[in-house]
């Protein structure tokens, strides 16, 4: 039996053709530029994103370190969401080693920031304050995609304020798909964006960083300084590659699927939060460590918490989804 497991869209294997481009893919030193998928990688995905360059990284959290020392200097602050990866989730990265600030404010159900409390966050021009210089959002939110109309006028506040705009779109692609529209749609609004390759896109390692020819060669300093400078990289980044010309589209199944579940858990009495993207959230309280091991026993992986996260992706199928929601009525039933 293979498990099915839904603790994340990072757990995906290569697929087959993905393989087959890695293992194709010509090699050379990208410290010194010369690794041609890495180079192609980088330029490609700034062009369709509609930026200057772009910067291949080994993770979303290097990525976005990068993209806020590079905006941000020593005593700077940046206003971010509470439960934002950016800063929550990335060991403080951020303040350990940028001595960047930051002012977090109260995620709002939708997954936005309340531009009005971003705008009264925003620091005079006073030495007795950190130098406020950037907004970062993230796209999708737990799952949750903001709208256009919400990312055009933080583009405005952060204008008018002199704040550059930072996107943490580990899951842009996720974003842009369930809006249908082209992913620039969303980047166009912003001065710098990290986009991961292993999460819905399924590549097994690796984040871009896009942003200004300027930006990007502060980031490309930061990313030897701080270790994520690699050698015959080009392997990784052809999965990239294949991952963004193949590897899109599909991400639309994933969505189907988590609705699916979503419809499913429901009516077995589950409560469950609604469902945009590929993540399904479930309140199952107290009984998640039991839950999980009844599912486990049955060759499903959960993670525990009493706000159950459950992510869908291209290892686990529509076949699949019924039988988690088979086990999920029958774990409501004991
Ligand atoms: C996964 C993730 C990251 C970090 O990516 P890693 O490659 O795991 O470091 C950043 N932001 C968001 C929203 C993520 O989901």
């Amino acid at each position: 039996m293979t498990d099915i497991d839904l603790r994340s869209d990072t757990v995906t294997q290569p697929s087959v053709g993905m393989r087959e481009a890695m293992v194709q893919a010509p090699l050379g030193d990208d410290v010194y530029g010369e690794d041609p998928a890495v180079n192609r990688l980088e330029s490609e995905l700034a062009l369709r994103l509609g930026f200057a360059e772009g910067l291949f990284v080994p993770s979303g959290t290097m990525s976005n370190l990068l993209a806020l020392m590079a905006h941000c200097g020593r005593g700077d602050e940046y206003i971010v969401g509470q439960q934002a990866h950016t800063y929550k989730y990335e060991g403080g990265g951020a303040a350990v080693l940028g001595s960047i600030q930051p002012q977090p404010l109260e995620v709002l159900a939708d997954g936005s920031l309340d531009l009005g409390q971003v705008a009264a966050a925003i620091k005079p021009d006073d030495f007795h304050f950190a130098r406020t210089r950037l907004l970062a959002l993230e796209n999708t939110m737990q799952g949750k995609v903001l709208p256009a109309e919400y990312l055009a006028a933080a583009s405005r506040l952060t204008r008018e304020h002199g704040l550059a705009l930072h996107l943490d779109g580990a899951r842009l692609y996720n974003a842009a798909v369930e809006m249908g529209v082209d992913a620039k749609e969303i980047t166009r609004y912003f001065d710098s964006v990290s986009v991961c390759l292993s999460k819905g896109l399924g590549a097994p390692v690796g984040s871009v960083l896009c942003g200004t020819a300027d930006l990007i060669a502060r980031a490309r300093r930061l990313r030897k300084m701080v270790g994520g400078g690699m050698r015959q990289a080009g392997q990784l980044a052809a999965a990239g590659l294949y991952a963004l010309d193949h590897q899109v589209e599909r991400l639309a199944d994933d969505h189907a699927h988590a609705r699916l579940l979503a419809d499913g858990l429901r009516a077995s009495g589950y409560a469950v939060e609604p469902v945009q993207t590929n993540m399904v959230y479930v309140q199952v309280g107290e009984r998640c460590d039991a839950l999980k091991a009844f599912a486990a026993a049955r060759g499903i992986r959960l993670s525990a918490a009493a706000r159950l996260r459950m992510v869908t992706h291209m290892d686990v199928s529509r076949a699949q989804i019924e039988q988690v929601v088979d086990v999920f009525a029958d774990f409501s039933r004991q």
